[in-house]
């Protein structure tokens, strides 16, 4: 039996009728338990290697798989990765009128357990975990991140993670555009979320949402692939010498 969470493996990922090739060998596993970053400078495919994970349509997986919890995901759409327990954090979250918040997240909590949600037990940790990430309760009934500002739409984004539970949690800069104190409430609600049986794949350019964390991997992707994995230490590097100085010895 295989006990790795995630596993990717030599995977290719095109966009649109002409197949522009956005991933080209992607090889990736995250066990339960562990903290994994992902570095690259803009428009390297950090963001399409996470929609390409979550099953977004606009991007075709031309070869390779992804197994999750050891079951074949790789054609399988975003609500059926969602149940099994992934979960993406957008980078830009999206504005969701005529749905409350509180409303969002009882019906994801139900469709992701299929179960139907105990409503008390709901709105007391929904009251609880608000509070922990300091979003005024008066949230809960406010459209799903209208008229959000960028931190409230990010804390948004770390209520979900903190009420689905999900196994895997993709975080897209989550802490991207946010001042000094709301980094700080979204790396604290990183570090409530995280257990020995869940993990996280995070892109940042900024160690600060990693505070408290300890990073088990860090990969650098560049030009549609991995060119190089390392220790946590590799964020320190990169964020002090930039990226030219990690891709010396690239990929092997
Ligand atoms: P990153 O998140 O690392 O900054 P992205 O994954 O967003 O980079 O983008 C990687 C490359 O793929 C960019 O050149 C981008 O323009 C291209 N790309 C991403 N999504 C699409 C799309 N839907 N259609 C066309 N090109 C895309
Ligand atoms: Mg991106």
């Amino acid at each position: 039996m295989n006990s790795a969470l995630l596993q990717v493996k030599d995977l290719q990922v095109t966009v649109g009728e002409e197949r522009k090739v956005l991933l080209d060998g992607v090889n990736l596993t995250v066990n339960p338990g562990e903290v994994h970053v992902l570095m690259g400078h803009n428009g390297a495919g950090k963001s399409t290697l996470m929609s390409a994970l979550m099953g977004d349509p606009r991007y075709t997986v031309t070869r390779g798989q992804i197994l999750f919890r050891g079951q074949d995901v790789t054609h399988e759409p975003a609500d059926v990765r969602a149940r099994l327990g992934m979960f993406l954090s957008f980078q830009t979250p999206e504005e969701i009128p005529g749905i409350t918040l509180e409303n969002f997240l009882r019906t994801a909590q139900g469709a992701v357990t299929g179960q139907p949600v105990k409503v008390m037990a709901f709105r007391h940790e929904l009251a609880r975990q608000m509070q922990a990430l300091q979003i005024d309760p008066a949230y809960a009934d406010r459209y799903l991140n209208v008229g959000f500002s960028g931190g409230e739409k990010k804390k948004s984004e770390m209520l979900q993670l903190l009420m689905l539970k999900p196994k895997l949690a993709l975080l897209d800069e989550t802490d991207s555009g946010l001042d000094v104190d709301a980094v700080k409430t979204v790396a604290a609600g990183v570090r409530a979320y995280h257990n020995a049986d869940n993990a996280l794949l995070i892109i940042t350019h900024n160690a600060k949402i990693l505070e408290g964390l300890t990073v088990d991997y860090v990969h650098v992707l560049d030009d549609a692939r991995i060119v190089r994995t390392g220790s946590g230490a590799l964020v320190t590097e990169i964020l002090q010498e930039g990226f030219a100085s990690v891709k010396g010895d690239a990929a092997k």
